[in-house]
């Protein structure tokens, strides 16, 4: 306690964004497919343009990170306005500092290093954010979406340093809970205004985990004002303590949905973790289950939606191989239950018609398997189970007049 005010020592944005985002490789192939599809400067705004047989199909995408859907428009002026520019001179040089374009691990952390201190308590940005994804998902012809993110790292403690150079919690400033609320404000009149459904998860950090119980309370107090499930994120080589298993288990309790990045580049086990002793209905990645028999059946006997990405399972090195010898290949398959997402497309130019189309062109989707990958994560969504079904039959006639 110093004069009146709590401060909290947490960590800084570099060491944040580092946790989330720890990439070990990247496929240059993956690149040469987006620079194929572009002419100019590729921004988020024009990313997937030119794919518009794919763009009318209904879609559903239950894994996207707010603060990694962001538009390059806005964040430039928003760094422009608070001098967060870094060195770029101009709009071009700034959506090159942001996107992962050199496909190394420190490029793609200097993405985060730069986009979280720009928007980091600012409620106005935070909300508009949340609207302009509204919009964005409208266009790409999303149904209905879950966006994720950790109201810890959008509250003010990224932007007050303190002597130290740490940043600082002050709770005169912006709480993680003004973050919720600007974030559905931003999604309610976003969802009126452009015609489609959002919800969001609240995620708990894998190696924060002094932030989950406040992430359960949270969810449990906006539960339904957009708000339906908690995820954990993080560095997967962070442990799961007993605060994470504590949290998951009051969640459960609370009637929230649970997801979990698991299996993305941590181990199998991880998996197998998150839906035994933390209850996830959903996982986010998976990847890894490739690598144990025992796990691999269990996600498929039980039918647990996977939220594959599969342009950012590339870029985080979480796949190593050919794009056509993908794992989605092997779960699509064996009839898993799976769904197509787009993770970060601020740092991954990418959009819901780019990974549908790279599904077709390299996984050889058929347009009937995307469609039973839409009803499928429709029906492992997390809106109430009313909503759910009329979810499902909307799709179902959208699909049926294709
Ligand atoms: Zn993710």
């Amino acid at each position: 306690m110093a004069g009146g005010i709590n401060f909290r020592v947490i960590m800084s944005p570099l060491s944040a964004a580092a946790i989330r985002y720890r990439k070990n490789g990247f496929a240059m192939n993956i690149m040469s497919y987006i620079c194929r599809r572009h002419h100019g400067t590729i921004t988020k705004e024009n990313a997937g343009t030119g794919l518009s047989p794919l763009r009318s199909l209904p879609k559903v995408q239950l894994h996207i990170h707010l603060d990694g859907a962001v538009r390059h428009s806005t964040l430039w002026q928003a760094a422009r306005k608070k001098g967060l520019c870094g060195p770029a001179n101009s709009f071009p040089e700034f959506v090159d500092l942001i996107r992962c374009s050199k496909g190394d691990l420190a490029s793609f952390l200097s993405s985060f290093d730069r986009i979280l201190p720009i928007i980091a308590g600012d409620r106005e940005l935070i909300s508009q954010i949340a609207y302009e994804l509204c919009e964005d998902q409208a266009k790409e012809g999303v149904v209905y979406f879950e966006a994720r993110y950790s109201p810890h790292f959008m509250s003010s403690s990224f932007t007050t340093p303190n002597s130290r150079g740490k940043s600082v919690i002050r709770d005169d400033i912006m709480t993680p809970r003004d973050v919720v609320m600007a974030v559905n404000d931003g999604i309610r009149k976003g969802c009126q205004e452009f015609k489609v459904n959002g919800r969001t998860i609240l995620c708990m950090i894998r190696p924060c985990p002094e932030f989950s119980h406040e992430v359960v309370e949270l969810s449990h107090e906006f539960l339904n004002d957009t708000v339906v499930g908690v995820d954990m994120a993080g560095d997967e080589d962070a442990p799961c303590t007993k605060q994470h298993i504590d949290a998951f288990r009051l969640a459960g309790d609370l009637g929230l949905h649970r997801t979990v990045h698991a299996g993305e580049l941590g181990p199998a086990e991880n998996v197998r973790f998150a839906v035994e002793q933390l209850g996830a209905e959903r996982i986010g990645h998976g990847y890894q289950i490739c690598q144990d028999p025992d796990i691999y059946k269990m996600i498929r006997d039980r039918f647990i939606h996977l939220e594959l990405c599969p342009t950012s399972s590339i870029y985080t090195g979480a796949w190593k191989g050919k794009l056509s010898d993908h794992i989605a290949k092997r779960f699509a398959k064996d009839g898993f239950n799976i769904g197509i997402n787009t993770d970060d497309p601020t740092l991954l130019l990418n959009t819901m018609e780019s990974e549908f189309q790279l599904a077709k062109t390299y996984f050889d989707f058929t347009d009937s398997q995307m469609k039973n990958m839409t009803l499928n994560a429709a029906q492992s969504c997390f809106l109430p189970d009313k909503e759910k079904t009329s979810l499902v039959k909307e799709l179902q006639a959208k699909f049926d007049t294709l």
